[in-house]
């Protein structure tokens, strides 16, 4: 016998009822089959709704709608696709049944109570009409059928809405039964019968467990669990997109999974199958030829964790206080208490002390628990030998769980780590004596980023960026198609996978959780509604897009983003940017974007702030922190002035040879902003203030390249008119250094504490010297490098290697850890 239990998805609708009838028929072609179903999606929760209602004396007419739009096209849909389907009898039996479960939420709407045995009579109904249907449609299909009603055999123990099964006793109940070799057998999951024969429940999610009884009962060769995922994945594939598939795991492993939590199975699914060796395979109802995962007691070690699951709607209690030390038995007096009280703990810790016990319920439970503890330590709670019972609610459990952390090292020390790079705060600890599980106890608020980070860190090799860019112009454009270039290489080759999940302007914003369409955003953005980013949906963004590591990049000219990149910061962003604008505001503001940095556990990398994408800042910051100290600096910081200069030198006018790169576009759009020395004075203040100078802009010494009088006007053309007035005055000082075999250079300067850019007259000697062309050049004279100057030389202007500069900063950001 093989024993298929189909799930609510799976029974879902007309077109899944065919579909499971075809995997029945299927399997019966070969073996000797039995189906258990649940009740068709949604229809539970509808359930439980109406007794709701009902007992709080409403009359339920919203939820019995919903039912029958559920339930009545799956039958009127089957009726007129197969002839042998007797609607009518399907129709009037199901009528028949929906009119008693008005009748009894009538009562209990009048009596304002609902007995727990009509609670369990009207929960169950969604799955007896699931096996009133596939009844029908077997036999319509041709085939014999045999339907076993779990009242009479599943003989049941506990509470009547979590009831367990007493596997011996529903044996011998099973083996009384009249077997039909030919038939397809079914039974209705989620039910059972306690010793008086009444109807009860095995608790939600419960035809698992069902399933798993008969075929414990029947000793069936395979228990086969049909749902709507292709088999138990390392995580909920729901919840994370780079789930993994398992093909093997073992009892105890599927046991612990599921029992912290994941939802594929219930947790009591397992025991009966793993005392009859019965393997079990969990199978995707939409893709019937996929594999599934088989469960049994073989493993794959090469796999040495399984998973990472959460059970929510948690409370932590924590009893502690000077009686607890030494006293022998205050555990036991504890958790018998706790279970008289009819709570189930689900995790327990002890500190080392003995002074504190810590322990999980279930939230629905605090109150049962408190009630037992209080009762039962009434005494020493008085006398103060008890603290009062401190309590965390809002709690989850987070664990791994795998058989091969019995031999592997550093998974506690991976879990933890991977919990505090996503910043989650743990509150408890405990490591299953089996060595096969590790559980953290955390604020459920943190699930997902919990879950996500500690599943990359055992499942995925790759190291995750998510971009979110501001600014598409020159520079953010360039980025984004270098981007869309270099993603392929470098998930492929080096891991990193690195995804645009947001583009936007100062008007909209466009995102997508898998990274945004890098060709058409032009297109999407402008034809969006939305609204622009704000550190408010920024930080909604890392939560509805899952975000691992989430990184603001501004390509933009706005100082007033610049003022909020402390707010992006406390929305859980790095700050990546080519703008100089943040870091030559005040030094005031200077300083506490570095501290918000530092607290947030944040990074702010502006490389390409000096020199586009030349290594100018990071290798500062190297040198300085193996102890070198800037005694003297001189650089060509402007690759517009570079590349004019350049000119000048081969016998052009300053005029000439502005108009020329005004129309390579070489200029900002009015030269003036590149003849004033305002561009070059705010990137020397920049590696000033690297250098640890507490300076404002105003303490920068900006010469003009001409006196400002020749840089008046509004565009352009009337600057370079203008300009034509000074060409006399300033190819005389050309013609002068030449003479004395020198070339002029608009030069950056830092020297005895002094911080000035000035044209001066460089002779050969000098590393700026042959600097032109729209080359940018600083020589760097250190304690380590002197007297010959380290130089970083290269072209150093351009939208393309300033991208290349803000991208070598972003992809700094992947190995980055909150511990940094
Ligand atoms: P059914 O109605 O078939 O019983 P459930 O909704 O109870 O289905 O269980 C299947 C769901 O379990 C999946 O849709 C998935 O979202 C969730 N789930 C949680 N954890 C896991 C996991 N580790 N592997 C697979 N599915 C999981
Ligand atoms: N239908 C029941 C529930 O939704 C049992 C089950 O589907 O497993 O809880
Ligand atoms: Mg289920």
């Amino acid at each position: 016998m093989r024993v298929l239990k189909f799930g609510g998805t799976s029974v879902a609708n007309a077109e899944r009822f065919q579909d499971v009838a075809k995997i029945a028929l299927d399997t019966a072609a070969h073996s000797q089959t039995a189906l258990v179903l649940s009740a068709p999606a949604k229809i539970t929760n509808l359930l439980v709704a109406l007794v709701a209602q009902g007992a709080a004396g409403n009359s339920g007419l919203k939820e019995f709608d919903d039912i029958r739009a559920i339930i009545e096209p799956i039958i009127t849909t089957l009726g007129s696709k197969f002839e042998g389907f007797n609607t009518k009898k399907i129709l009037s039996e199901y009528n028949k049944t929906m009119e008693t479960i008005r009748k009894r939420v009538d009562g209990m709407a009048l009596l304002g109570v609902c007995p727990e045995l009509v609670m369990a009579y009207i929960e169950s109904r969604g799955e007896s009409f699931s096996i009133l249907i596939m009844e029908e449609l077997l036999k319509s299909l041709g085939k014999k059928v045999r339907v076993i009603d779990p009242v009479k055999v599943l003989v049941t123990e506990g509470p009547i809405m979590e009831s367990s099964v007493n596997i011996d006793a529903s044996k011998a109940k099973y083996a009384a039964l009249e077997d039909d070799k030919d038939a397809i057998t079914l039974m209705s999951g989620f039910c059972g019968g306690n010793a008086q024969g009444e109807q009860v429940l095995l608790g939600r999610n419960g035809s698992d467990y069902s399933a798993a009884c008969l075929a414990a009962i029947s000793n069936a060769e395979c228990c086969e669990i049909w749902t709507d995922v292709d088999g138990v994945y390392s995580c909920d594939p729901r919840a994370v997109s780079g789930a993994i598939l398992l093909r093997k795991m073992s009892y105890a492993e599927a046991m612990e999974l599921s029992y912290f939590g994941a939802k594929v199975l219930h947790p009591r699914t397992i025991a009966p199958i793993a005392q009859f060796h019965i393997p079990c395979l969990i199978k995707n109802t939409k893709n019937p030829k996929g594999e599934g995962t088989l469960i049994s007691e073989e493993t794959d070690l090469s796999i040495p964790i399984k998973g990472i699951s959460d059970l929510k709607g948690i409370a932590l209690l924590n009893i502690s206080g000077p009686g607890m030390k030494g006293m022998v038995g205050m555990a036991g007096r504890l958790f018998t208490a706790v279970s008289r009280a009819n709570v189930s703990v689900t995790l327990i810790t002890q500190s080392s002390s003995e002074y504190s016990i810590s322990f999980c319920v279930n939230q629905s439970e605090l109150s049962k628990a408190k009630r037992a503890i209080t009762g039962e330590f009434k005494l020493e709670l008085k006398e103060g030998l008890l603290n009062p019972i401190e309590v965390k609610e809002g709690c989850a459990i987070i664990s791994v769980v795998g058989d091969g952390m019995r031999t592997v090292r550093g998974i506690s020390g991976k879990f933890f780590r991977a919990l505090a790079e996503a910043n989650v705060n743990i509150r408890a600890i405990a490591q299953g004596s089996s060595e096969r599980s590790i559980s953290a106890v955390i604020s459920q608020k943190r699930v997902p980023e919990a879950v996500a980070f500690a599943h990359t860190a055992f499942f995925n090799s790759k190291q995750r960026l998510d971009v979110v860019l501001l600014g598409c112009g020159g520079v953010g454009g360039a980025l984004l198609s270098q981007i869309k270039r270099q993603r392929e290489m470098l998930s492929s080759k080096q891991g990193i996978d690195i995804r645009v999940v947001g583009v936007g302007n100062s008007k909209h914003f466009i995102s997508d959780p898998n990274c945004v369409d890098l060709e058409n955003y032009q297109e999407l953005l402008s034809e969006s509604d939305s609204e622009a980013l704000t550190p408010e949906t920024a930080e909604a963004l890392i939560k509805s897009a899952h975000l691992l590591n989430p990184i603001l990049v501004d390509c933009t000219t706005s100082e007033e983003l610049a003022n909020s990149y402390i707010d992006y910061m406390k929305a859980g962003y790095h700050i990546v940017t080519p703008s100089k604008k943040a870091n030559t505001l005040s030094f005031d503001f200077y300083k506490k974007l570095r501290e918000a940095a530092k607290l947030h556990h944040r990074k702010f990398l502006y490389e390409a702030n000096v020199g586009a994408g030349l290594p100018v800042i990071n290798t500062m910051q190297n040198q300085l922190a193996a102890g070198d100290e800037l005694i003297d600096f001189a650089g060509i910081l402007s690759g517009t002035l570079s590349f004019i200069f350049g000119l000048v030198e081969d016998g052009k006018t300053l005029s000439e040879a502005t108009q020329i790169a005004y129309e390579k576009g070489f200029t900002e759009p009015n030269p003036a902003d590149d003849l004033d020395g305002m561009d070059v004075g705010r990137k020397l203040l920049i590696l000033a203030r690297e250098n640890g100078m507490e300076l404002e802009l105003s303490d920068v010494k900006i010469d003009s390249i001409v006196e400002p009088k020749y840089l008046k006007g509004s565009n352009a053309k009337e600057v370079i008119a203008n300009l034509k007035n000074a060409d006399a005055e300033f190819s005389k000082k050309v013609s002068e250094a030449k003479a004395k075999g020198k070339v002029l250079r608009y030069v950056g300067c830092i020297k005895d504490g002094k911080v000035f850019c000035q044209l001066r007259e460089v002779g050969p000697e000098d590393p700026l010297f042959r600097v032109r062309d729209g080359e940018n050049a600083l020589a760097l004279t250190t304690l380590y490098y002197q007297p010959i100057p380290l130089v970083i030389r290269g072209y150093g202007a351009g939208t393309e290697v300033t991208a290349a500069g803000v991208l070598s900063d972003v992809l700094r950001l992947q190995n980055w850890t909150h511990e940094d």
